[in-house]
């Protein structure tokens, strides 16, 4: 009793900055949903830009870009200067293509002091003639000049507004709003590898952005903002945000005495409220760097500049936020390394970011909330993906941006897809694997395929997993499983089937775990399923078993399950066993009589592997069968057991 509340105590008092602070702003189901939603409707603002996909993207390599912005946030209007640093990816490269609205008007492009021509067509692509044909890694540097009003995209990609009368501009671009308002390249398969920001305003405003703040310099009575990012970078996370903000900064301290800034840019109207809110993030930190490596961009900076959009974006070094609830500071900070450090390498594995994000998510709650808000956090993910029978993380539909951004299947499935994996592979190779997705050349800071993931996963754990994405990626649904038990003198008996909820996926190959309670306490068997009416035996002395759970901790995707205690003497085909099997021991072969109703013949060993053998009707020949103990199940027609009886082999 004493070690019981003592241990409670502990908890209490870990958790309780944390736990409060959920408990406030966190309404669940509700917020999950809304972030979903809020996701979805940017995406589906996009959609008309689907298909404009720049046809010459992966014929150039972007390496550094400088860019000036001049931006008033009481305007809706964008002055820019960007200069490229780019190589050739082919031979005889003319042309430079770029992204890049109509409604924004080129005024020049230069190289050297010299201008280049172009032609800025109604597809939204600027194509820059380069004058000269450039061969495989030549390098090339060119500056654009631009300016407009960026199209109106309802809240979208380039947005003018106020908050308590003050004006803010802010930018919101994935995934096709980049060329909204700058030109580059709106794609998945060239990061720009660095780059410096300088952002010029009119006094009085701070600029947001991306990297680290160097410097804040005045000049002709107006502000510029100087911003310096030293890490790859895809187009659809640059961003900024311009108004009145008042600046604060937690630090996250690191064991090494090194800390992490994080750096919040906030409406002077909520400054207050917001500044106990953020100190979530905190603990956030500390806890993802513990479980998928130190954040991406540690040597410059984490944090969030308040925007005027309802959800959040995962703007690289910087979240933009629409609130401050701890379920929306833990996703968006999630994304700087599923999605930001790692970025999925296609739309259509869009899990690879929301998955993800949602499961750290997720595993906040298990740290901080153990007995609360995890069990809550797994009943509700697993309610939204188990409310219908089908649907699959896999994007089948490429053509519909409400399928690619699913909330119950990109988001919640893709989580649940991870935990899965993480109770196949167990936490060591879980982890470990997450660690080489974020860390190995070729995916780290770069683009990443489901493929890779499977590949990490694999070889950590030495389990050949295509089974398992093939039921739970590219399959539908979730098993219903039904587990019978017995008990029989020294031995607990368990008999495991399933149906499955949609016939994608004809059986989950899974290990099942079962919590058996003997005198109260709960000892947990794992039964690997890998056939319908499997039998497994446990051996447990004079134990006696009161009760048993399927998966009492939910570590798999199921619904409906059903448990029946068979008691061997009542259990009515067994008991009317009417079955002798002869001789035993037996050497040679076995024989049943009666031989009526017999359908199948089992041979089950000692540890619960099933033998081939022939059934005739009546005999059962032994060749191949070692000396050993033996169950024979008889079944009939429709898969029923009608007895189990122990044999003995010797040869
Ligand atoms: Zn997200």
């Amino acid at each position: 009793m004493k070690t019981y509340g003592y241990s409670i105590a502990i908890l209490l008092i870990l958790c309780l900055p944390i736990a409060a602070t959920a408990q406030e702003d966190f309404n669940y189901p509700f917020e999950l949903e809304d972030l979903i939603c809020k996701e979805q409707e940017k995406a589906e603002l996009h959609m008309d830009q689907r298909d404009l996909r720049n046809p010459a993207s992966d014929q150039t390599d972007i390496h550094y870009q400088e860019i000036h912005w001049t931006i008033d946030p009481a305007q809706k209007y964008i002055a820019g200067e960007i200069t490229y640093y780019f190589k050739s990816r082919v031979d005889n490269l003319t042309s430079f293509i770029l992204d890049l609205s109509n409604a924004l008007q080129v005024n020049a492009v230069i190289r050297n002091g010299t201008p280049l021509t172009f032609t800025h067509s109604t597809d939204q692509l600027l194509t820059i003639d380069l004058n000269k044909s450039l061969q495989t890694d030549e390098q090339d540097t060119l500056t654009v000049t631009y300016e407009g009003i960026p199209p109106s995209n309802g809240f979208g990609s380039f947005e003018q507004g106020t908050h308590a009368g003050n004006p803010i501009v802010w930018t919101l671009s994935e995934p096709y709003g980049m060329r909204d308002w700058w030109p580059g390249k709106q794609d998945l398969v060239d990061k720009i590898d660095s780059m410096d920001v300088y952002i010029t305003t009119p006094p009085g405003q701070l600029a947001a952005g991306n990297g680290k703040l160097m410097s804040i310099t005045e000049q002709d009575g107006k502000l510029i903002h100087y911003w310096r990012h030293r890490h790859p970078i895809v187009s659809y996370l640059v961003a900024l945000a311009v108004t009145n903000y008042e600046a604060y900064s937690d630090f996250v301290h690191l064991t090494n005495g090194d800390s992490i800034e994080i750096l919040n840019y906030i409406y002077p109207e909520n400054v207050e409220q917001v500044k106990t809110q953020t100190k979530s993030s905190i603990d956030i930190m500390t806890l993802y760097n513990e479980l998928v490596g130190l954040y991406p961009y540690a040597d410059e900076k984490y944090g969030h500049a308040q925007f005027g959009w309802g959800g959040g974006e995962e703007h690289q070094t910087m979240s933009f936020m629409g609130s401050f609830s701890f379920g929306l500071q833990a996703h968006e900070m999630a994304h700087q390394w599923f999605g930001d450090k790692v970025t999925c390498g296609s739309w259509t594995e869009i899990w690879l970011n929301e998955g993800f994000a949602t499961y750290l998510t997720g595993m906040t709650y298990e740290n901080f909330s153990p007995d609360e808000f995890w069990p809550q956090w797994k009943s509700s993910t697993r309610n939204s993906i188990m409310s219908q029978p089908g649907g699959s993380v896999f994007v089948d539909d490429t053509t519909s941006v409400n399928r690619i951004f699913n909330g119950r299947l990109s988001y919640n499935k893709g989580a649940y897809v991870l935990h899965m994996l993480r109770w196949v592979v167990g936490d060591d190779a879980f982890f470990t694997s997450l660690q080489d997705y974020l860390d190995t050349p070729g995916t780290a800071y770069g683009f990443a395929k489901t493929a890779q993931l499977q590949n990490y996963l694999e070889d950590n754990s030495g389990i050949d997993l295509n089974e398992f994405f093939q039921d739970w990626y590219y399959g539908q649904g979730f098993p219903t499983y039904d587990l019978k038990w017995t008990q029989e003198s020294d031995s607990l008996i368990f008999w495991l089937s399933q149906t499955t909820s949609h016939p994608s996926v004809s059986f989950f190959e899974m290990p099942v775990p079962i919590s058996v309670y003997f005198n109260g306490t709960p000892t947990t068997l794992v039964l690997d399923h890998t056939a319908q009416d499997q039998r497994f035996s446990f051996f447990i002395g004079n134990e006696s078993a009161d009760s048993v759970l399927i998966d009492p901790d939910f570590w798999i995707l199921s619904k409906n399950n059903t448990i029946t205690e068979i008691a061997t003497s009542l259990y009515s085909p067994i008991a009317q066993d009417k079955y002798t099997i002869y001789p035993n021991p037996a050497s040679a072969l076995i024989e049943i009589v009666p031989a009526v109703d017999i359908q199948e013949v089992d041979l089950i060993d000692i540890l619960g592997v099933k033998r081939n053998v022939r059934f005739d009707g009546r005999r059962i020949p032994l060749e191949n069968i070692p000396s050993g103990y033996y169950q024979v199940m008889l079944k009939n027609t429709n898969g029923e057991i009608l007895s189990i009886k122990p044999i003995v082999v010797v040869k």
